[in-house]
């Protein structure tokens, strides 16, 4: 342990420790723009290139940046001086003289860490008369946005795409002032190997990097008086919205949620837990041909498309390897607007389909060609749930003060299977307690797989199924799901079956959550929660799902039917789709 004082008060760090963590320790929060550490996914990025975390330490001449300084005995930081608060001002104002002045039409306005900062260390900057940024924004894809102008070349972005999700479609070029953070040469996102995971989104601290917003596209379908709006929600949506009201992180919200969407004037709100139990019923059905059949193992999950990108682009010779099935997104849509529609008697050309997700992705996965049923798509609009919180707040509607309300029927029936896949393990959880009780005739009496749950990295283990054992694996992060497959295609390693999500953590973590700044603690509390509804639900196995049922036993027929297969199942590596994705 190395002991130091920080303004005074003593504090002793294990060796390593850099003077900003120190100052965390006594509660003292230093500024930093650029830096970020998530240890639950060991996570660090720590480039010292915003600046304004300088603090003095004593003997030193140069003020020294806290993020990358580490302590040493004896060491005396001052982080509060005349010269340390006029040299953070300084630095700040560099920053913003060479930044858009948008603040009031910028998506990021509010949220943005830049913007804060600026009003914490009440900075003044006269309209810059010098040279600024002038880049191209990038539009191109139906997820993403870029404004590169926005950029503060704090490398959050990079770290996060090249080092956690190993992908590589964000790097600085140029040099000095003309240095810009963009996919290789400077081209659009769209024809870089970004799969949309989203995960630049929320660590970027201003508004350079933003999810595709489709709020006025979900506005003017309310307002159409000929077009029928239904949406479905996401199971890790009912877990963090709260927060965009002020409760705390992993508040529950599910009923004001529906309440709240009811009164914005959808005329039917879902619950896409439904389609996860859908989705466990058709990707159970093909984990246990393939698994009592002894072939094509392992079999990888496929209901998130950040995910599938990923293995279109770095792994397209393995095709054979992921389930067919669509996402919960896609599945509900496809029933809203099949069974739904025929029940109502509503044309499908006449519904439009909202989504609200967790998930950049999942916007690009409801655009792709591919994702449709005879021409009409499943799914038109994806928003996120910072994208909800806007619409709700705008329709003047604040979650606190309505009484909840249920999803309506027949797609609003769920169980806590459906509920955990919004955290990473959860859908191999979900489709275990399934396949179990179908393979073994049993009664699965303890549902719970514990050895799968958690935000790090990867788990694994050995389940019995009666006279087979299958060895499984859930894994979150595209680091870490690299990893694995390097291992499977090389033979070192043998699995049955593997849950794959993009972000780490699965989709509590997903690029469209609430941005949030303590977010170790953030994280484990949506996670928490993910797992309290499913403890207390009644149903626990996606198979007894009475909704579910009487889908199969009045509409689909048999699961991994004919008009099962028209439906609910998709292929990934469809020509449609691949264009997009072949490199040299
Ligand atoms: S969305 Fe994901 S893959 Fe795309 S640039 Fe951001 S971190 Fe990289
Ligand atoms: S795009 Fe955002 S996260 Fe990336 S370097 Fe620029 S400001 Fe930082
Ligand atoms: S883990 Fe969830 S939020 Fe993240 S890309 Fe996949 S589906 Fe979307």
């Amino acid at each position: 342990m190395i002991t130091l004082t920080i303004d005074g008060q003593e504090v002793s760090v294990p060796e390593g420790t850099t003077v900003l963590q120190a100052a965390e320790k006594l509660h003292m929060k230093i500024p930093t723009l650029c830096y970020l550490s998530l240890e639950q996914i060991h996570y660090k990025n720590q480039v010292a290139s915003c600046r304004v975390c300088v603090v003095e330490v004593e003997g030193r001449r140069n003020l020294a940046p806290a993020c990358a300084t580490p302590v040493v005995p004896g060491m005396k930081v001052i982080t509060n001086s005349k010269r340390v608060l006029s040299a953070r001002r300084k630095n700040l104002e560099l920053i913003i003289s060479n930044h858009p002045f948008t603040c009031l039409t910028c998506l990021k306005s509010t949220e943005c860490e830049l913007q804060t900062m600026a009003w914490e260390y009440d900075v003044q900057v006269k309209y810059p008369n010098g040279e600024r940024m002038r880049h191209k924004k990038d539009h191109s894809s139906a997820a993403l946005f870029r404004d590169p102008d926005k950029c503060i070349m704090c490398r959050r972005c990079e770290t996060m795409c090249n080092e956690v999700q190993t992908v590589g479609a964000l790097t600085a070029f140029g040099r000095g002032f003309a240095t810009i953070v963009a996919p290789a040469e400077k081209n659009e996102i769209v024809d870089s190997p970004c799969v949309y995971c989203g995960q630049c989104v929320s660590v970027c601290p201003t508004g350079a990097l933003i999810g595709h917003s489709y709020v006025n596209q979900t506005w003017s379908a309310l307002f159409d008086k000929t077009k029928k709006v239904v949406v479905q929600v996401a199971p890790a949506v009912r877990v963090a919205l709260g927060e965009e009201f002020g409760y705390p992180a992993g508040e529950i919200v599910t009923g004001k949620m529906a309440a709240g969407l009811r009164r914005l004037g959808f005329d039917a709100v879902f619950d896409t837990t439904f389609g996860a139990d859908l989705t466990i019923i058709e990707e159970g059905t093909e984990i246990i041909e393939r698994v009592t059949k002894n072939e094509n193992l392992p079999i990888l999950t496929s209901c998130c498309p950040g995910w599938i990108n990923f293995i279109r682009y770095y792994y397209p010779s393995l095709e054979w390897m992921p389930s067919t099935t669509k996402s919960p997104q896609q599945m509900t849509g496809a029933i809203i607007k099949s069974y739904y529609a025929e029940k109502m008697g509503w044309d499908p050309k006449d519904i439009v389909v909202v989504s609200v997700m967790p998930c950049i992705a999942k916007k690009y996965e409801a655009s792709l060609p591919n994702q449709e049923v005879n021409g009409i798509r499943d799914v038109d609009y994806s928003i996120t749930t910072r994208e909800l919180a806007k619409m709700l707040k705008e329709g003047s509607i604040d979650l606190r003060y309505i009484p909840e309300e249920d999803f309506d029927s027949p797609l609003g029936e769920s169980t806590g299977a459906g509920i955990i896949f919004g955290s990473a393990g959860g859908v191999l959880e979900a489709a275990l307690r399934t396949v179990y009780e179908k393979v073994t005739g049993e009664t699965l009496e303890n549902v719970d797989f514990v050895a799968l749950r958690g935000i790090d990295g990867a788990h694994e283990a050995t389940i019995d199924l009666g006279e087979k054992q299958i060895r499984v694996a859930a894994v979150s992060g595209l680091g870490n799901a690299r990893q694995i497959l390097d291992k499977v295609v090389s033979g070192e390693e043998k699995y049955d079956v593997i849950e794959i999500m993009a972000c780490p953590g699965g989709c509590i973590n997903g690029g469209g959550q609430p941005y949030a700044k303590e977010r170790d603690k953030v994280l484990k509390a949506r996670m928490e929660a993910i797992y309290q509804i499913d403890k207390t639900d009644t149903l626990r196995k996606s198979h007894e799902n009475p909704e579910i049922i009487a889908l199969y036993d009045t509409f689909l027929g048999e699961p991994g039917g004919h008009k099962a297969h028209d439906l609910l199942h998709v292929k990934n590596f469809d020509e449609s789709v691949m264009g997009e994705w072949e490199h040299d």
